[in-house]
């Protein structure tokens, strides 16, 4: 069977490498007589694979010493009540920029535990940009301030890490993981699920500055409280092994394979570039963001014609390229091409529109 080119936001596809490497892993791991799905999480196998996937975090994404790197469960979305239960502890106090739909659930969920404002937004232009913020737009006292960076669903991306002097600044990168360099230092957080570029679902990455530790709330849940977690390694319970296993295989393909984030950065741009390049000389697809803010990684276009939506959609599914259907609430087209996109999926769908395009004119 012939493999499709799958451009779904999450979950999404994985590196065919990486793929072949879990095969043959599966049913005897490096002679344990096992596979990583069935061997205990206090073995000496396992405990090789967690360090061996923090140690490459660190060495990726340039962590500093003072960051803890943690593996947890429940989702992003877990983190958005885990996030002001553990860190809106001082004034209660946390602003939200809100550019998309996983910002603003963040969001909402924040309000049940303090005082927490939309510092800026993006909704009155259907989140197609990046609001254009500075540190005197964030309330002087807040505990963090808190940003979506890559918006999964509208397809923008913070070209810079906003200037908020010097609060702390917390961030879901779920759907820009290690798809470029990223200057953790600046951040108090940052955190990712790992379902859209990293490994399968069931496995969210945290990492933590350490003096942020320390002072959740005494109604936060063991299972949510970061401390606990960070003082256990990640071991406070059973972890997600297996998904932590495959994302230690991804994190060797981006340092062997691809070379590092500055390569993989490279490689994603000249990716998108195909893509947008095309969506701005076509007379048939757009592109809904605006060119500053576009993201690397999610790309929605738009036809402005349903009937025809839905026949490219249809006849692009039959020539196998695979969930283009833009989210339910946006409506169009979105082509996620995460790390693990080759290019050639992304110029043989480029073609494959060009020639929609011609026939339907
Ligand atoms: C997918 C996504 C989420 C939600 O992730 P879950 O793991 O399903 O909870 C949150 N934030 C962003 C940016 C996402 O892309």
């Amino acid at each position: 069977m012939a493999r499709v080119y799958n451009f779904s936001a999450g979950p999404s596809t994985l590196p065919v490498k990486v793929l072949e490497e879990a095969a043959a892993d599966m049913l005897d791991y490096k002679g344990s007589g096992q596979s990583v799905m069935e061997m205990s999480h206090r073995s000496k196998w396992f405990d090789d694979i967690i360090k061996e996937a923090e140690a490459l975090m660190r060495e990726l994404y340039n962590v500093p010493d003072n960051y803890k790197v943690l593996f947890l469960q429940g989702g992003a979305s877990a983190q958005f009540s885990a996030i002001p239960l553990n860190f809106m502890n001082g004034t209660g106090k946390a602003d939200y920029i809100i550019t998309g739909q996983w910002a603003k659930k963040a969001y909402q969920e924040a309000q049940k535990y303090g005082d927490v404002v939309a510092a800026a937004s993006s909704a009155d232009k259907t989140f197609t940009y990046i609001p254009k913020t500075k540190p005197s737009d964030f309330r002087e006292d807040v505990d963090y301030v808190y940003i979506c960076y890559n918006n999964t669903i509208y397809g923008t991306v913070y070209k810079e890490v906003p200037d908020v002097g010097n609060r702390t600044l917390i961030a879901d990168v779920s759907s820009c993981a290690l798809s470029e360099p990223l200057d953790i230092s600046k951040f108090g957080v940052v955190y990712f699920g790992a379902q859209k570029n990293v490994a399968p679902a069931g496995l969210v990455v945290a990492i933590i500055r350490e003096d942020l530790l320390g002072n959740a709330r005494d109604i936060t849940p063991v299972m949510m409280n970061y401390k606990v977690q960070a003082d256990a390694d990640s071991l406070y319970n059973t972890p997600p092994c297996w998904t932590i296993y495959i994302c230690k295989l991804v994190l060797e393909w981006i340092k062997n394979d691809i070379g590092g984030l500055d390569k993989m950065k490279e490689r994603n741009e000249a990716k998108a570039k195909i893509l947008y390049d095309y969506l701005d000389s076509s007379k048939m697809f757009r592109g809904t963001v605006v060119p500053e803010d576009r993201s690397l990684m999610n790309v929605p276009f738009v036809i402005g014609d349903d009937e025809l939506e839905k026949k490219f959609i249809k006849e692009a599914t039959e020539a196998g390229f695979v969930n283009l259907k833009g989210h339910r609430t946006v409506g169009g087209m979105r082509a996620s091409i995460y790390n693990a996109m080759p290019v050639e999926g992304v110029e043989k769908l480029v073609e494959f529109m060009k020639a929609f395009e011609e026939a339907n004119a």
